[in-house]
């Protein structure tokens, strides 16, 4: 059974929903690239749910994408919280650029508080294709509305 969680930025304008069958089991992790840092956003997903990212008022999010380009990390573009990252990933990763679209929440702009203490991960260490499976297996399916 999935169970929805809720989160946003702020202001309002942008609401998140990560579906999950495992809440308990949710780990927050830690990025220790220097953009997540300064945030100090710890991100979750669940391959087997799924995450909606929805911008109301017609607004698009603003998409900065730092590092090695690949994941576009979304922030609100009245209020500036970080909500969630996304990359186009394939299912079977290193065939092609283009793909599903995966990501994660940033923990930190969900409702609810995850009963799991947050771990620290390092995907800067990682080579390209090697980070993008890894998000491939990881991250959860996501969809961006803009209404
Ligand atoms: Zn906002």
């Amino acid at each position: 059974m999935t169970e929805p969680i809720f989160g946003g930025c702020h202001c309002g304008q942008v609401e998140i929903q990560l579906t999950t069958t495992r809440p308990a089991e949710l780990v927050p992790r830690a990025c220790d690239c220097s953009f997540c840092m300064k945030h100090g956003a710890a991100w979750v997903s669940d391959p087997e749910g799924s995450l909606e990212i929805r911008c109301r008022g017609g607004r698009a999010l603003i998409e900065y994408r730092q590092g090695s380009e690949a994941a576009r990390m979304l922030m609100c573009s009245l209020c500036g919280v970080l909500v969630a990252v996304v990359c186009e990933l394939e299912a079977d990763e290193g065939l092609s650029n283009r793909g599903t679209l995966y990501g994660a929440a940033n923990a930190l702009a969900l409702e609810r508080e995850l009963t799991q203490p947050s771990t620290v991960v390092s995907p800067q260490q990682l080579e390209e294709s090697a980070k993008r499976l890894r998000w491939s297996e990881i991250w959860s399916p996501a969809r961006i509305i803009v209404d």
